[in-house]
């Protein structure tokens, strides 16, 4: 899939290439949260060790050009799969070792959190997502029970590009599509898609969401000035997808997308809150639960996931693989937990300069 200085370049930005389609990277929370320095809003929102996650894909190659990516547009994209089909194992055993292989000089680090550095060494969750569109890989489900036989979860993000491949999916922890705008023509500006009819496949994977019974999430990634436009318009896809959750997050003005887009594209956290508030407004059955200020992101549930006393956004993790185990029918309010933190949101204070990074 890759050429030689393809495969280079991408080393040098601390991937590692796994076999001749897959890829890993430590993400940046793993190696703050290692540092003692606080985990991911996956944490926070739904109990996801950040520091036993492995972020990787099973296709470096994606049917989409997005503005916002962070990939540059020398990166492959293809509507088919045109390379040699990696064995699952091989990905998982191989994806496994290059993640640890990253984090070993994290050893030597002065400020390091010394229990939660040996539990980085075992992987729990696997965030199938970095780059590219991991659900293209023709062999993903048998990827996906692989994962799930070593005592791994699966978070998968798809751009709704496959919908067939969507339909077929396995039960995974939490589901993933990207929603990255509210109409047709602002999908092909924002997402640039190769497929011609990108914004029919775009809808067929928010039906086939529908249909899931797991976790499902739509994340929306907010560019100001071009996608946060017309609440109502994303409540009507938002209804035809019915997912359990939705982030609405900011875009991060990081890696190449630095040469589309300005920092001004970039939402301020008091801007995400304010979009997220026009969506709620329009979605009865959802709540705003919590929120993520470095990431800039807002949750929103589903009324189903709020007990007496209080959110059940968590995952039980025990209790998912238990159903898997026991050839169960893997439904998402039977393996919640409560959420620890459900403090309401403050957006009087001043968005914190921090530090950014590509996160899925
Ligand atoms: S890859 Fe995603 S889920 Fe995993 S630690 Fe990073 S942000 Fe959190």
């Amino acid at each position: 899939m890759l050429t030689e200085q393809a495969k280079k370049e991408l080393e040098r930005q601390h991937y590692r290439v796994v076999g001749e389609h897959s890829a890993v990277k430590v993400c940046g929370w793993t190696k703050k949260m290692i540092r003692g320095e606080g985990g991911c809003y996956k944490l926070k929102f739904y109990g996801i060790m950040s520091h036993q996650c492995l972020q990787g894909t099973s296709s470096i190659s994606c049917a989409n050009r997005c503005t916002f990516c962070w990939r540059g547009y020398k990166a492959p994209v293809s509507k088919e799969w045109k390379w040699g089909v990696d064995d699952p194992e091989f990905i998982i055993d191989e994806s496994v070792k290059a993640h640890h292989d990253l984090l070993v000089g994290y050893g030597g680090y002065e400020k390091l959190n010394k229990k939660i550095y040996e539990e980085s060494k075992t992987v729990k969750h696997v965030a199938l997502s970095l780059t590219g569109e991991p659900i293209m890989y023709p062999r993903f489900n048998e990827l996906i029970k692989g994962f799930h036989n070593k005592g791994i979860s699966t978070f998968v993000v798809t751009n709704g590009q496959y919908p067939e491949a969507i339909e077929t999916l396995e039960p995974v922890t939490q589901l993933y599509i990207s929603m990255d705008s509210p109409n047709k023509e602002n999908m092909r500006v924002v997402d640039k898609p190769l497929f011609p009819d990108y914004w029919d496949r775009f809808l067929r994977s928010l039906d086939a969401m529908k249909q899931k019974k797991f976790r499902t999430t739509v994340r929306l990634t907010l560019i100001k000035g071009i996608n946060m436009i017309e609440p109502e318009s994303y409540a009507k896809l938002l209804g035809r997808a019915d997912p359990d959750f939705i982030e609405i997050k900011a875009y991060m003005w990081v890696g190449e997308s630095r040469e589309r887009l300005k920092k001004e594209n970039m939402p301020f956290y008091e801007d995400v809150h304010a979009f997220a508030q026009d969506l709620k407004a329009v979605l009865p059955e959802y709540e705003l639960v919590t929120d993520h200020k470095p990431s800039r992101v807002v949750l929103l549930a589903k009324k189903k996931f709020k007990k007496s006393d209080g959110w059940y956004t968590w995952i039980d993790f025990e209790k998912f693989f238990t159903l898997l185990q026991e050839g169960k029918e893997i439904i998402a309010e039977e393996f919640t937990k409560r959420t620890p933190q459900q403090t309401m949101p403050k957006i009087d204070e001043a968005t914190p300069e921090i530090e950014f990074w590509q996160e899925d």
